[in-house]
């Protein structure tokens, strides 16, 4: 069974229809790369299934948890997916440790011990054991990044989704962002990525998937798709950025 399912997803905003019938399956430790020209629609399939979105028509369900167009509450679903964006959005008066912790605190309400634990462990993981009681604005973007990444990862999420996580940052930066998604990868971490990191996307998913007009135009392993585009807009597209 999928971890992550979409059938038939459908949303429009207004009468703009954005995603125009999505079907995804992605197993558990699959990394999915999201490609395609800004407005095909990569973001807002994202945020359907963290829950950030509504949906007009389809199913979604993730690990085991599903959700369709008439649910209202989407608490369930964003408890089991995990999504960092191009701005970090970390809360600037909160030290690393302290966004880390605040998600889980506030959900869990687990005793502050753990939570330092937990901090600990995440920041760990990320490369940032020695930066626990540093605000933001004392982190370069780099690390910033890596924080929300933490952070997110601190809820324990089944699936994690990155929107262009490395966009906003100075090109110096993009390594060590592109390397903790590499090593979360490599330990198994279910990756749902929208990326303009053409090499990255090479090297490290196993699906590729092109978005065009709000539909998947093609998808396949990484190397089939970048040696053998089958339509004339995937080529286009890969000639315009290569
Ligand atoms: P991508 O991430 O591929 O660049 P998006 O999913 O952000 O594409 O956007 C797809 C389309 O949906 C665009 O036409 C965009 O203008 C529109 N759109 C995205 N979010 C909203 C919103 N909240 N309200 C209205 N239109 C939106
Ligand atoms: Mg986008």
């Amino acid at each position: 069974m999928p971890l992550v399912d979409l059938i038939g997803i459908h949303k429009s905003f207004g009468t703009n229809p954005v995603l125009r019938g999505i079907d995804l399956s992605v197993h558990e430790g699959q990394v999915v790369a999201l490609i395609g020209r800004s407005g095909s629609g990569k973001s807002t399939l994202l945020r359907t299934i963290n829950g950030l979105e509504h949906i007009d028509d389809g199913v979604i369900s993730v690990d085991g948890e599903k959700i369709d167009a008439r649910d209202t509450d989407l608490r369930a679903l964003r408890l089991k997916v995990g999504m960092v964006f191009q701005q970090f959005n970390l809360f600037p008066h909160l030290t690393a440790a302290e966004n880390v912790m605040l998600a889980p605190k506030v959900v869990k309400k687990a005793p502050q011990a753990e939570l330092r634990a937990l901090a600990v462990e995440m920041l760990e993981k990320v490369g940032l054991g020695d930066r626990l009681d540093h605000y933001p604005d004392q982190l370069s973007g780099g690390q910033q990044q890596r924080v929300a990444i933490a952070r997110s990862l601190a809820m324990r999420p089944r699936v994690l989704l990155c929107d262009e996580v490395t966009s906003a940052l100075d090109p110096e930066l993009v390594a060590e962002v592109l390397a903790v998604v590499r090593k979360l990868a490599d330990d198994g971490m279910t990756l749902i990525m929208v990326t303009h990191e053409m090499r990255f996307a090479r090297e490290v998913c196993d699906q590729l998937v092109f978005m065009h007009q709000g539909r998947i135009h093609e998808s396949g392993p990484p190397e089939q798709v970048f040696s053998a585009p089958q339509t004339e807009e995937l080529r286009q597209f890969l000639g315009g950025i290569g």
